[in-house]
This record gives structure tokens, C-alpha cells and sequence, in this order.
């Protein structure tokens, strides 16, 4: 096993973004120095890792610049992380940098337009180091869909760092960014970053905007933030989060402290706060046992910090899975239909013999991978006439029961705790026979998508058999973000 790609121990690459931008702020580090720093750190290591589908060095060290002559002049911080170079996934659109959703179809595309949590990023002084890599537009649990090639686990470069997001998550935990963006329509921010040993937040739905990051399923999506940190997490949820009059989903409630929130629960202390056990999320077939254990000392610890603990039952949570494989392609399939070879990035065929139509399905044959076209195929069966009440009707009644069975759970706990995946980071090629195996993995972080709420993934040690790491998954109401990350801190200074 290899270990040579999990953060250095020392120097600037080991600080933390808080650390680092107290020091750009203090002008004792450059904005400039910092993000070269993490350039070199890619240049190093990504020949092996994988994790950057495109990065902008010149692009990131003029931002950085721009961040220090401000400073130079006396002016004040543009954010608290102000000067911190990030990771963007490749699913949020630049002007600056191509964006790919890490399919062939959007080869050489770019972007007349910044997403809004781009825009976000640039003005609150953050420079982009580039866009990370994720399955194709999202789809999928390990990166071995997308079409560049996987993203390598730094811990143990022969297994994934997770999906979709595994790029973000890869170069979060091996020191190549401090701070990371993903999406989370299932799970694609917290299991990649319970695979890492990084923190991944999925904000509460409509609090993160998603105008410009490419939809995979409209009603499940939300950007955000990854870090080694708690608090970094919570300083870069502050950044992206908030109000957009561009995204119609959007809520227009202001975003509860989290930062303060992170802070406070960093004293540890959880006396008072009820932790909601599911049951239906503890274990069964296909589980690692060094990961139910590693899930029972969390609870301990939990319980030593103050947290009171109940049990609580979501009978529901069983048929979740089926339920979002249902609903998750029916709204891809609406979604992806924009890319239809005539209006962005690849085109196929088109010599003047050949009607649109034709045109179409051969661009869209030859730009997509074998699970777009699966979910594609699952999807628009979902919704069609004769099989809409079965599968797609049935579906939704399944998440509203889901959603009642949250709010039910919410009565009795103030947070929720679970495993973030039946077992640690697997091997490449390890569920390429049977896809559904790899849509089981998802079992613990999707049904909280389905109801809208939000869940941190924060790092919870290593799995005996194998020293990989393993996540706790905490879960909280919808727009009660705060409390992840009070429970979330606490957690995480309980384990030190
Ligand atoms: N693995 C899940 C899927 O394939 C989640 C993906 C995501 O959150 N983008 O749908």
C-alpha cells in the first residue's frame, strides 16, 4: 500500500485553508507563493492521482495576484478564505477553463458563462486551480465512468477515491488543494470524501445554487464544499451559499452561521444533543465488519462527549435506493437531452448527406459512455406512457414516505448518524460486471437527497482489515445545516 500521495506532514501544503489564509491575510505567506505551492503539488503527483481534468495555473496565479495587491494596499479581505486556491468539479461552468462533465460530448466546449458558485469563488478572492475530475455528468460512484480515466485513491492508488466526485476528493486529501467543490445528487460529496479521510458537506436543498453547474437530476442536486476540516468546510459553505435570483430553486432564507457553528462545536462538548441511530442503516449483507466497528466506536465517542443516544426506525430508508434510481434517471434523461450534438460540443456525421436526426443519434452513440446510456435508456422507460404510474408515480410515493420518515426521526433527534458506505474504497474494476452492485454503495447518503435535507461525511479512522479510511455520516433537518457542523466539529476534536 501507498501512502506517499496523503498530505505532507509538514510545510505549507499541511497547513489548513483557515491556517493558510491567516497568514495570506497577515501577509506573512502570498496569495501567490500559497497557490504555486499547490500548482507544484499537482504538477508532482497528478501523472498517477488523476484528479484534474484541466488546470489553470496562469489563470489561479493572476487571481492570486490580484488578491495580493489588494491586501498590499491595505484593503480589507475579500472573504474569510481570501487568497485559499480551490478545486472546482468539472460539472460547474467557467469562462476561463473548459468545462467537460467529464464526458467526450463536451470535448472542447466552453462555457459562455461563470456558474454562480464560480462567480462566488472569484469574488471572494479564491483563485481556481483548475477542474477536477467526476464520472460522466455525474453518474456514478468510483470515476471510473468518466471518460478521462479514474481518479486514484491517495491512500492506496489501486482503489477509487470515490464518485462522482473523486477527483475533488483525490486532490483534497493528497494535498493538492486545500479546499474542494463538488455535487452531491446521491452522495457524490460525502462518500468520496469518506473514502479520502477528507470532510464533505451536502448543503440543504436550494440553499446552494445551481445555476451553471450542468444538472444531472434536477430535484436532488446541490454544490458543496470539501476540505480536511470542519471549520474549513464551514468557512467555504459561507462562500458559496445563499440566495441566487438565477436558479428558481433557490430559497430565500438567510444561511444559518456555520462558521460560528464549527467553532462552537469545537470545544467538543455535545451534552444535550440527541443522536438519532437508523436503524435501517446499520449494517447487513456486504458490509465490512472494520467499518460497522469503526461506525460503533463513533456512537461511543458520541456518547462520551455528552450526546445522548436513540434509536430510530425508517422503515422506508429500504426501499430509498430503488426509489432514487428511479427518479435519478427519469430527470437525467430530461436534462441530458440538451446535448443533442447541435447545440454544444461534439458533433458526428454532419457531411451533408445525413438528416438531424441522424446526426443526433450518432453524436450522442459516439459522446457518451455506456452509463449515460444506461440511465438514459432506464429513464425515459421510467417516464413513458403505460409505465409512468408503475415506476416513475410509484417512486415519488416511496420519497415521500422517505421524507415522513425523516421528519418523523427529527421529532426524537436533533441530528442523525450513520455509516457513509458499506465499506471502504474498492478496487478498481470491482462492481464493472454487475452496475447495480455499484448503485448498492449508495445506500446510506442518498435517502437525504430524496427529502432535501443535508449530511456531512466528517473522517471517523481507519477499517481494520485494509487501513483505509471510513466516514460518519451526520445528518440534520432541512436548513439546520448549522448543526452539522456544531456536531461535526465535535466530533472531529473528540477524535484528536
Ligand atoms: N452515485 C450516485 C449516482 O450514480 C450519486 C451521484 C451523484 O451524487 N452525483 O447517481
Amino acid at each position: 500500500m501507498s501512502t506517499v500521495y496523503t498530505v505532507p506532514g509538514e510545510g505549507l501544503l499541511s497547513l489548513t485553508a483557515a491556517e493558510l489564509a491567516e497568514k495570506i491575510h497577515s501577509r506573512e505567506l502570498t496569495s501567490r507563493e500559497v497557490t504555486q505551492a499547490f500548482l507544484d503539488r499537482i504538477a508532482e503527483t497528478d501523472g498517477e492521482l488523476n484528479a484534474f481534468l484541466h488546470v489553470g495555473a496562469e489563470e489561479a496565479l493572476a487571481a492570486a495576484d490580484a488578491v495580493d495587491a489588494s491586501l498590499d494596499a491595505g484593503e480589507k479581505p475579500a472573504s474569510a478564505l481570501a487568497g485559499v486556491p480551490i478545486a472546482l468539479k468539472d460539472l460547474f461552468v467557467t469562462t476561463d477553463a473548459p468545462t467537460t462533465a467529464a464526458s467526450k460530448m463536451l470535448e472542447g466546449w466552453m462555457s459562455p458563462y461563470d456558474a454562480t458558485v464560480t462567480v462566488r469563488l472569484r469574488e471572494a478572492g479564491i483563485p481556481i486551480l483548475g477542474k477536477t475530475n467526476l464520472d460522466e455528468f455525474a453518474m456514478g460512484s468510483s470515476t471510473e465512468n468518466s471518460a478521462y480515466g479514474p481518479s486514484h485513491n491517495p491512500y492506496d492508488l489501486e482503489r477509487t477515491a470515490g464518485g462522482s466526485g473523486g477527483g475533488t476528493s483525490a486532490a483534497v486529501a493528497s494535498g493538492q488543494a486545500p479546499l474542494g467543490i463538488g455535487t452531491d445528487t446521491g452522495g457524490s460529496i460525502r462518500q468520496p470524501a469518506a473514502l479520502t479521510n477528507t470532510v464533505g458537506v451536502k448543503p440543504t436543498y436550494g440553499t446552494v445554487s445551481r445555476y451553471g453547474m450542468i444538472a444531472a437530476a434536477s430535484s436532488l442536486d446541490q454544490g458543496g464544499p470539501s476540505a480536511r476540516t470542519v471549520l474549513d468546510t464551514a468557512l467555504l459553505h459561507q462562500v458559496i451559499a445563499g440566495p441566487d435570483k438565477f436558479d428558481a430553486t433557490s430559497v430565500d432564507k438567510p444561511v444559518p452561521d456555520v462558521v460560528a457553528a464549527a467553532k462552537e462545536g469545537a470545544g467538543g462538548d455535545l451534552t444535550g444533543v440527541k443522536v438519532g441511530v437508523i436503524k435501517q442503516l446499520s449494517g447487513g449483507a456486504g458490509w465490512q465488519q472494520g467499518v460497522l466497528d469503526r461506525f460503533q466506536a463513533g456512537v461511543e465517542q458520541l456518547t462520551s462527549q455528552g450526546a445522548e443516544i436513540v434509536e430510530v426506525d425508517c422503515p422506508s430508508f429500504s426501499e430509498a435506493l430503488a426509489a432514487y434510481y428511479l427518479i435519478m434517471p427519469s430527470e437525467f434523461s430530461s436534462n441530458i437531452a440538451r446535448f443533442d450534438g447541435m447545440r454544444y460540443g461534439l458533433r458526428v456525421g454532419d457531411d451533408g448527406t445525413r438528416s438531424a436526426d441522424e446526426v443526433m443519434s450518432l453524436s450522442r452513440a459516439a459522446g457518451f459512455g455506456p452509463e449515460v446510456k444506461r440511465r438514459i435508456i432506464l429513464g425515459t422507460y421510467a417516464l413513458s406512457v403505460g409505465y409512468y404510474d408503475a415506476y416513475y408515480l410509484q417512486a415519488q410515493r416511496v420519497r415521500n414516505l422517505v421524507a415522513r420518515d425523516f421528519a418523523k426521526a427529527y421529532e426524537v433527534a436533533d441530528v442523525l448518524v450513520s455509516p457513509v458506505t458499506p465499506t471502504t474504497a474498492f478496487k478498481f474494476g470491482a462492481f464493472s460486471k454487475d452496475p447495480v452492485e455499484m448503485y448498492n454503495f449508495d445506500l446510506c447518503t442518498l435517502p437525504l437527497n430524496l427529502a432535501g435535507l443535508c449530511g456531512m461525511s466528517v473522517p471517523n479512522g481507519f477499517a481494520a482489515e485494509d487501513d483505509m479510511p471510513v466516514g460518519l455520516q451526520i445528518m440534520a433537518p432541512a436548513f439546520q445545516d448549522d448543526r452539522l457542523y456544531r456536531v461535526g466539529a465535535a466530533f472531529e476534536a473528540g477524535r484528536k
